[in-house]
């Protein structure tokens, strides 16, 4: 697809991460932007975006599986960062990440972006 992988003028997270757009940024690293939701869920509430544009989780992943990696392993790096990286503390530790995928599912902005979550008891289903 077309947009895979190119900067999109109309994204907002790609001005993000063209600094075009201001944003509260947490980590970086060559490949991945981590910063705070402007609407947090939760006490930790960081989305972890790759630089380059894929509309979804799933494109990503297919596309450049490395890169998806990348981004999953700095949700765990945010986690540490945030001390909710605790297998075995009972509410409020512990943390979830979350690709929502499709406007049905919740998806408003359409550049992959991992939600990492935490720092309350989060309920099993989610809503
Ligand atoms: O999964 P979804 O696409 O709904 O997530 C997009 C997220 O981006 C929302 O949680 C929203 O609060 C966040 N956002 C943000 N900064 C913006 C615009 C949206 O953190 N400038």
């Amino acid at each position: 697809m077309a947009s895979n992988g190119e900067p999109q003028p109309d994204c907002l997270f790609c001005k993000i991460v063209a600094r075009e757009v201001p944003a509260t940024l947490v980590r970086e690293t060559d490949t991945t932007v981590a910063f705070r939701d402007i609407n947090p869920q939760a006490p930790t509430h960081v989305l972890v975006i790759p630089k380059v544009h894929y509309p979804d989780a799933a494109s990503l992943a297919t596309a450049e599986p490395q890169l998806m990696a990348d981004v999953v392993q700095e949700a765990g790096e945010v986690a540490a960062m945030e001390k909710i990286a605790v297998a075995d503390g009972g509410p409020g530790t512990g943390y979830r990440v979350v690709f929502n995928t499709g406007s049905g599912a919740g998806q408003t902005v359409f550049h992959a972006h991992a939600h990492v979550l935490g720092g309350r008891g989060l309920e099993w289903p989610p809503g």
